[in-house]
């Protein structure tokens, strides 16, 4: 600990002088969480001033928050629709930021069953890339030694289209891996992945994890840590092993790449690093055929400490499975982000997924909260909180103004406050707003599962069936995950019911109705397994409505869940399906939009 005294932090001791900077940072953040705040917004509307939107709104060069709060509306996606729209058509003009647009972030948050669209600017990779510089500081200081080995991290880029207008449009992270922050990133001891910069920017999904996967076999004794973004993908990662065990232990044992994995970028840097080995062939195979993978993440990387990965939120169903895999290694939530904004990080990454906070960065863009306990929360009255003043269990909605600009723009996350770090704030992520189900990053809700309902129950009519009543769950025993949907039908002409090839064209049909980010997991990803139909014994719904009541649900007011997840409740539903049926083929997904 060779950190000169002067630099020591109340975070705990920092392991090198680098990490006592960023240490540094975080406390002036957040000890000076009021005053950041009020320059960050003060900056946006300055430099914006001359915006079409900000003009709109007559704030007469004032940049302090209360003339903001006063004149500008708080508003969702769907309000900036058009100015997104001419934006994407080319219009170069400053609409919404004085800075030019350099490109759209598509977010995994869809509207009318498109991925948003995000407008950034070039500086915020900066901002992006300052959040990344302070998550090794805070992990050292938990996990000493990071420095002697190395990260095995599932990392991918995704397609990329233009708009009409030109401007590229990719999700966040393929956007920030394939910059020059990412690509030419300076050597950091306590940052070295084994996967290499080929592996991570090769588009094709196969080829990627292929190599990635095996240059972490090749290196299993240096991993000290492993991961991926979110937790689907990390499962995702050890089922593919699975499957592809075998082929991996032929290369390692051969010295040779698999000739499938053609990416010539990928061949010329694994040439560099293959060679033939006998023994880790051996280990793999032997490990990998047993028929128990219970701790697998453990025996093949023996010196991992711990899964770098998100668990919080909609993730939070995979911890099971990922203590399955790793023994009960302890799991880091590092970081709260989004297309829009990155938010903040875990000032205790190592505590249990269960009580992770994300401390917000107050230089990060300007927030605002509005609770959400108040009954009529979409309404003007309710007034917003500024990030100093929100209050210990209590529940908000995120709003942000970023340098990019949205102004007063809803994310739809609720956060519950936990307590503060110096003065700021630190949530615990409580749950997107309307999401009924999800399985990696897609994200259904009512409206739309019930619109693929109706889509599908029309291929029922000319057998004289129908729905009768629906629910879903996600089922993520199966890997990949997969929606369920239990439908109750009624059938007429019990002589002509409908049989399995068209419940089959009826989870299909559904599947063509469910948004883009749905498909691409379900074609492009992987990430998605077929949707299945439970057709349920007639009845079913009244027994379920009478478990309600006998728990204590009103008889006038109980409406059946679109979504179930209690488990006595799929235990009932389960009991009375009398069939199951599959979608025979892939749903229609291409990068275009298709609006
Ligand atoms: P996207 O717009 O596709 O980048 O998705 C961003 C959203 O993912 C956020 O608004 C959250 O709903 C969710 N998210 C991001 N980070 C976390 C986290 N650490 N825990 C839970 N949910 C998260």
């Amino acid at each position: 600990m060779a950190v000169d005294s002067a630099l020591s932090s109340p975070l705990g001791p920092p392991a090198c002088e680098k990490d006592a900077k960023a240490l540094q940072f975080i406390e002036e953040m957040t000890r000076n969480a009021d005053a950041v705040q009020e320059r960050v917004l003060s900056e946006i509307l300055a430099r914006n001033a001359e915006t079409e939107y900000l003009k709109r709104f007559e704030l007469g060069g004032s940049t302090d928050r209360e003339t903001y709060k006063s004149k500008l509306p708080v508003i969702t996606y769907e309000d900036l629709q058009p100015e997104i729209q001419r934006i994407a058509n080319g219009d170069r003009s400053a609409i919404l930021s004085a800075h030019p647009i350099s490109e759209f972030l598509t977010s995994s948050g869809t509207s009318a069953g498109e991925r948003k669209l995000m407008p950034t600017i070039k500086e915020e990779l900066d901002r992006r890339q300052l959040l990344y510089s302070l998550l090794m500081p805070v992990m050292n200081l938990y996990v000493p030694g990071l420095d002697k080995g190395k990260g095995l991290y599932f990392l991918f880029v995704k397609s990329e289209t233009r708009t009409p207008g030109g401007l590229l449009a990719r999700p966040v992270l393929t956007s920030y891996y394939k910059s020059d922050h990412f690509k030419t990133r300076p050597y950091d001891p306590y940052n070295v992945y084994t996967s290499p910069n080929e592996a991570i920017l090769c588009s094709d999904s196969f080829h990627s994890m292929y190599t990635q996967m095996l240059c972490g076999l090749l290196e299993r004794h240096h991993v000290l840590r492993l991961g991926a973004v979110f937790a689907s993908g990390l499962i995702r990662a050890i089922k593919f092993l699975q499957l592809n065990w075998s082929n991996l232990a032929r290369d390692i044992r051969s010295g040779t790449l698999n000739p499938k994995i053609s990416d010539p970028a990928i061949r010329r840097r694994l040439a560099e690093i293959l060679v033939p080995d006998n023994d880790l062939a051996d280990f793999i195979s032997a490990e990998c055929s047993k028929d128990n993978w219970e701790g697998i993440i453990t025996r093949i990387w023996p010196n991992t400490k711990y899964l770098d990965v998100i668990v919080t939120g909609a993730m939070a169903q995979y911890i099971p499975t990922l203590e399955y895999y790793s023994a009960g290694l302890p799991m880091a939530c590092t970081m709260y982000a989004s297309s829009e904004c990155y938010f903040g990080l875990n000032l205790n990454p190592m505590c249990k997924p269960s009580e992770v906070s994300y401390t917000i960065m107050p230089n990060m863009a300007y927030f605002e909260f509005l609770p959400d306990y108040h009954p009529n929360s979409n309404s003007e009255e309710v007034k917003l909180v500024d990030l100093v003043d929100v209050e210990i269990g209590k529940e908000y909605e995120l709003v942000i103004t970023t340098y990019a600009g949205l102004y007063r723009y809803r994310v739809g996350d609720i956060l519950r406050v936990t307590g503060f770090h110096n003065s700021a704030p630190q949530f615990h992520f409580v749950r997107r707003k309307n999401v009924l189900l999800s399985i990696d990053s897609d994200k259904t809700d009512e409206a739309e599962l019930q619109k693929a309902v109706e889509n599908a129950s029309k291929l029922l009519s000319e057998f004289n069936t129908s729905v009768v009543e629906y629910t879903s769950y996600a089922d993520t025993k199966t890997i990949p995950g997969h929606y369920v949907i239990y439908w109750e039908l009624l059938v007429k002409d019990a002589a002509n019911a409908p049989n399995d090839d068209v419940l089959g064209r009826c989870c299909l049909e559904m599947e063509e109705s469910l948004n883009s980010v749905y498909r691409q997991g379900r074609v492009a990803d992987n990430s998605i397994g077929p949707l299945e139909i439970r057709v349920v014994k007639t009845g079913t719904f009244e027994e379920l409505m009478d478990y309600a009541i006998s728990r204590g649900a009103s008889i006038n007011q109980y409406k059946v869940p679109r979504c179930v997840n209690f488990t006595p409740i799929t235990e009932l539903l389960d009991s009375r399906v009398v069939s199951s049926h599959f979608s025979l083929a892939l749903p229609h997904w291409t990068p275009e939009r298709r609006r």
